[in-house]
């Protein structure tokens, strides 16, 4: 009997457990889990845990000085924004903190999103239709993948960082490639709206830092290869924002590419503390995609206390950046142990593209959440991400480190971890 046929008789409530219990048996099920806390230390399941499954890399989502900003703005301004943002939700702390993140990455201009998803999604669907060429990495982020499969675009992935292929991509599909270029009527022809005829698109579209494996993007290479092909290139900046580079903006300014990149989005939820996705570029990329993504439009403008943390947590990675010097030396000192115990770690082409992020590969799904486990009971909270959050195959604890953590806590993770099994 096929599984249509078992399921035919089954309501839907029935049909969904039965799905729920399918994932279930092959260590796939997602739970929530109640944590208590968001500092270093949390208290989960009643124990108190070191935090290694956050992304407040940077240790600022508790800081005084992004708490004060928050509760300044609340008294300020209120609570909510009270609109989207092309109503009456862009606020004065909207436009300053736009204005701060766009000097911060060196760009023309910056749109703030209430997530990174949405203005990824945003990103993409605005500036891509039917007909145009979007190549991704084959290990670009789920927000990316969406928003490329949203706008309809024919999609392409390329294996993750190897950029001969994404090379041999183009080059095929301008082969291919061979309708006459549209011609754009005056605007003053149109008698109703519609939109321009335009000729066809090529996008590039990356993580700068992959977020399941934590290695970087080789940015030169995709700004010569989008050169080549006239394609315009995206990167998602979610996790080099305020660990890397000199001033803490990122990898785009670690390999001395600022202000380079067509479009960078950044989000606020990792290093930065907070929440919100902004997107850097050209005036009129902006000002394009504030006119056609969905996810700006039709949404609300994130509330005041959300924008003031994210200008406040500029101010921060500008004016302490031993905090992520130091952070890089943990990790460097992490990395160096887990090789030598035999882990496999992304290849790191330079010190300075270190990241806070470290998987542990353990193989299947049950492997991971066993692995989890046992840092668990050894006093640490560690995230199994699993398949289909990672390729099959690759299940593994992702363990992020936080500037926070005392070499203490280091030591007692490394003999924690010496008792797992890398996967063969
Ligand atoms: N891009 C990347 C690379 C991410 O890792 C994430 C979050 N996991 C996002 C975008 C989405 O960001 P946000 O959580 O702000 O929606």
């Amino acid at each position: 009997m096929d599984n249509t046929t078992t399921q035919s008789n089954l309501n839907l409530r029935e049909q969904l457990q039965l799905e729920l219990d399918h994932r279930d048996s092959f260590a796939m099920k997602r739970q929530l889990r109640t944590i208590h806390g968001s500092g270093r230390i949390v208290q989960h399941q009643n124990q108190s845990l070191i935090n290694l499954a956050s992304n407040d890399y940077l240790a600022l989502a508790n800081h005084p000085h992004l708490k004060e900003a928050a509760i300044n703005a609340t008294l300020k301004y209120g609570t909510g924004s009270g609109a989207s943002k092309i109503v009456t939700g862009h606020l004065d702390i909207h436009q300053q903190v736009e204005s701060k993140f766009a000097a911060f990455k060196h760009a023309q201009s910056a749109l703030l999103f209430p997530t990174g998803y949405a203005a990824n999604f945003a990103v993409l669907t605005s500036l891509a239709a039917p007909g145009d060429l979007i190549c991704l990495d084959k290990l670009s982020h789920n927000s990316l993948i969406d928003a490329a499969n949203a706008s309809n675009a024919t999609v392409r992935t390329f294996p993750h960082l190897q950029t001969d292929k994404l090379h041999k991509l183009l080059s095929r599909h301008m082969g291919i490639s061979s309708s006459p270029e549209p011609k754009m009527p005056p605007i003053a022809q149109q008698t109703a709206y519609k939109p321009l005829q335009r000729p066809s698109r090529r996008f590039i579209v990356a993580d700068a830092i992959f977020s399941m494996d934590g290695d970087a993007a080789n940015l030169n290479e995709l700004i010569a290869i989008a050169e080549q092909y006239d394609a315009t290139l995206i990167v998602d900046e979610a996790h080099g924002t305020g660990i890397l580079g000199r001033n803490g903006s990122g990898l785009c300014e670690a390999q001395n590419l600022s202000g380079q990149i067509d479009i960078v989005i950044s989000t606020a939820s990792k290093a930065l503390g907070s929440l919100g996705g902004i997107v850097t570029a050209d005036r009129v990329i902006t000002d394009t995609i504030l006119n056609l993504g969905k996810t700006i439009i039709y949404t609300t403008s994130v509330p005041p206390a959300q924008a003031a943390t994210i200008g406040a947590a500029i101010d921060i990675i500008q004016s302490e950046p031993k905090r992520r010097q130091d952070l890089q030396q943990m990790c460097l000192h992490f990395r160096t142990k887990l090789l030598k115990m035999g882990w496999q770690l992304p290849l790191l082409r330079s010190d300075l593209e270190i990241t806070p992020i470290f998987p542990l590969i353990l193989g299947s799904p049950q492997a991971a959440l066993d692995a989890a486990q046992s840092l668990q009971n050894a006093g640490f909270l560690a995230f199994a991400s699993r398949y289909p959050a990672v390729p099959r195959g690759t299940d593994r604890v992702r363990i992020s480190l936080r500037a926070d953590l005392t070499p203490e806590d280091i030591d007692r993770l490394l003999l924690a971890i010496k008792t797992l099994t890398p996967a063969q």
